[in-house]
């Protein structure tokens, strides 16, 4: 039997198991670890695709004997397996935080997953406002999806991308992550909270990580709700996680091969896009983390 870590309790794994297994078998064990996965120092991991052995039907029961290789692990929220991580913002209350957004946006980046960007509340923005932040993203390198949970504008064609990946949702609180979870999953229920900045208040307070099944394939990772992400990244490579200035390394070369897009002679990175600011500001911050270090 195979299948898939989707919650951790202590010394249990709850897993779901691959495959329908028609009516007789339920589709979820909460499993133990063999010792001797312990004795190799085999950590088990939500996300983890695992085999299970000794099935107890009745008490839905079991115990994992192996884990398969992980094709991606995250720390935080530490999850194994993710395909891609779905940013969620607001198109408007709380208002689009330029800054807040490329924090986000370079942070999904440095996971080198693929990101998915998507802009709620659409139904609180003219069709104007929504092409002209349309437009400004498409400078960043990004095509948003505008949905509307309210409206459950656009989000069948979310679930359609989400569909047979691991997902992990990210974005700052108030956006309605939350009330996106819900809409996707019904019979969920997370708890909806205001529109207040309060910081992990409300909803997730716990730092518990678990994979919610989704209605027609697909597994979805909340993550706790945070503001200002940090961004542990090395002076370096902060570059490579905007489009834009990937899009520049890409085409054309530094003269030298360790240039920081400061005010480096013959640099293809620095120049008037809409973010270097931004560059700049985050390499600051990269830069003064390597010198603590
Ligand atoms: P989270 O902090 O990202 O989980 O956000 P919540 O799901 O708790 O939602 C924050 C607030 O935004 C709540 O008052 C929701 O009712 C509201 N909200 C969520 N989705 C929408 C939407 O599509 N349109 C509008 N106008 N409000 C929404
Ligand atoms: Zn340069």
């Amino acid at each position: 039997l195979t299948g898939t870590v989707v919650a951790v309790q202590a010394n249990f794994y709850q897993v779901q198991l691959d495959g329908d297994r028609g009516e007789l078998d339920t589709s979820t064990l909460l499993c133990t670890r063999r010792t001797r996965l312990k004795k190799i120092g085999l950590s088990v991991m939500v996300g983890d695709r695992v085999v299970v052995e000794e099935p107890d039907w009745t008490g839905n029961r079991g115990a994992i004997a192996d884990v398969l290789p992980r094709s991606s692990q995250l720390d935080r929220p530490a999850i194994a397996n993710v395909n891609q991580i779905l940013l969620v913002f607001a198109a408007a209350d709380p208002p689009l935080e330029p800054y807040q957004l490329s924090r986000f946006l370079v942070k999904a980046e440095s996971t080198g997953l693929d990101v998915v960007l998507c802009l709620n509340k659409s139904d609180l923005v003219s069709h104007a406002e929504q092409e002209d932040i349309k437009e400004r993203l498409s400078l960043w390198g990004y095509q948003p999806t505008f949905i509307s949970v309210y409206n459950s504008l656009n989000t069948d064609i979310l679930l359609n991308r989400l569909q047979n990946k691991t997902t992990v949702l990210a974005g700052a609180s108030g956006v309605g992550k939350s009330s996106l979870i819900n809409k996707l999953i019904p019979n969920i229920n997370l708890r909806v909270g205001e529109v207040s900045g309060k910081l992990g208040k409300g909803r997730h307070t716990t730092r518990h990580v678990e994979l919610f099944e989704l209605p027609n394939g697909g597994l979805l990772a909340d993550t706790p709700g945070f503001n200002q992400p940090d961004l542990n990244c090395s002076p370096s490579e902060l570059a490579y996680y905007f489009p834009e200035a990937r899009l520049k390394l890409a085409t054309g070369n530094c003269r030298f091969g360790d240039c920081l897009h400061r005010d480096e002679p013959l640099c293809v990175v620095r120049g008037d896009w809409e973010r270097y600011e931004h560059y700049l500001v985050f390499l600051e911050e990269s830069v003064s983390r390597q010198a603590h270090l």
